[in-house]
């Protein structure tokens, strides 16, 4: 059963969520009831959901709390006005939390750990009083940010006047009283509501539904329907595994509109520095998971001469994958060097460099073909061993 614990009851946070949500199941139907739906108030709660929630995945999370890439100006007071437009706090409180999350997750320093229970990680820890307090020392960067620290000190009154004022206004210019009233009650409140619940699912459900491709060590978990309706943040044992890359959805197929709308500012000169984890430490962490469920499944083994037997065949694969990695990091490294000093290198020697660096590629696509094999091989001995 749910304990409330009345002392630590943060109020305020309390209120403000508990009577949105009333007046998002109450005020909103009855709105509707009244004067019916019409496209502009359905426009203007779309175009409203996005431009908050998106400036919470790709403002706060991705550029302000991870430094993912760098951003213009222009889209970074975009980002911190239409994110307080979310109400979930300044900028500078959410990184700071969120950075503190990433540091010690599932721990009792996660400020929304989820061993505390689903409730505390999706937004209990906003309803009380959370200790320890949200702490500026994961956020030094941030303090000495003028227009990050411009939001943090007018937060409240940016937040009404974007997040609901606006939307009235809109509505308003558009259909008079019953049009702005409308405004505030759709595109302002139960947008709130629904852009805040998109954000708290990411540490609730994003702990707990899902699999594990990168590393099972913490709770973290990648769901592509999670990623459907948190634009793209649902890959969240990647983006645990990798937190400084601007993609969350790294495969060309997953579902990641945050990451999408990074590349595309960067193409219009919005957005520069992308940062990418290379490919082959991607590649290397997903081998590195798979050999550790395997090497699970091969200790609990009743026959030992076998287990040991399968544990060196795997070895060995494991190890001139790893030499072939190894090589083709080196060889990459010693590339992009010689890009930078262009002048001390002769263009014959830069080719000669680049075919280097695409053999050695190869070489690694062939060990990883060969470790599939013997680890595909390795999992099918042990399911004919196992008893039926
Ligand atoms: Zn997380
Ligand atoms: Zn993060």
């Amino acid at each position: 059963m749910l304990r409330i614990p009345w002392k630590q009851v943060n109020w305020l946070n309390s209120l403000f969520l508990i009577f949105t949500l009333l007046l998002t199941l109450t005020a909103v139907p009855i709105y509707l009831w009244r004067y019916g739906l019409d496209w502009f108030q359905v426009s203007l709660f779309v175009v409203m959901f996005m431009a908050t929630g998106m400036s919470i995945t790709l403002g706060y999370h991705r550029l302000f709390s991870h430094r993912a890439f760098a951003a213009n100006p222009v889209i970074r007071f975009l980002t911190l006005v239409f994110g307080a437009a979310a109400f979930e706090n300044s900028a500078l409180c959410w990184s700071a939390d969120h950075r503190r999350h990433h540091k010690h997750v599932d721990h009792d320093e996660d400020p929304y750990d989820i061993s505390k229970g689903f409730f505390h990680a999706h937004m209990g820890w906003i309803m009380i009083k959370l200790e320890p307090h949200t702490s500026f020392d994961y956020a030094k960067d941030l303090l000495r940010d003028r227009l990050v620290m411009w939001q943090h000190r007018y937060y409240v009154p940016i937040a009404i006047t974007a997040g609901y004022l606006l939307p009235a206004l809109i509505g308003g210019l558009w259909n008079g009283v019953h049009g702005a009233l409308g405004g505030l009650l759709i595109a302002g409140i139960a947008r709130t509501v629904c852009v805040q619940q998109m954000t708290f699912f990411i540490n609730s459900l994003c702990h707990t539904i899902g699999n594990r491709p990168y590393s099972s060590q913490c709770t973290a978990r990648d769901s592509g329907l999670m990623a459907f309706f948190t634009f793209g943040e649902g890959y969240h044992n990647f983006h645990h595994a990798f937190q400084h890359d601007y993609r969350n959805g790294v495969k060309p197929w997953q579902f990641d509109p945050t990451k999408w709308a990074i590349w595309l500012l960067c193409k219009f000169g919005l957005a520069k520095d992308l940062r990418r984890v290379p490919e082959g430490r991607i590649m290397m962490a997903e081998v590195a998971e798979q050999q550790r469920l395997l090497s699970n499944r091969l200790e609990v083994l009743h026959i030992p001469t076998h287990a040991e037997r399968l544990r060196e065949r795997m070895a060995a694969a494991q190890a001139s994958l790893h030499e072939a990695f190894v090589r083709w990091e080196k060889l990459e490294s010693e590339y992009a060097q010689s890009m930078e000093r262009k002048l001390n290198a002769s263009r014959e020697k830069l080719a000669e460099l680049q075919r280097e660096v695409r053999d050695a590629r190869d070489r690694v696509y062939a060990a990883m073909r060969e470790w599939r094999e013997t680890h595909q091989s390795i999992l099918s001995q042990l399911a004919e061993a196992a008893p039926a």
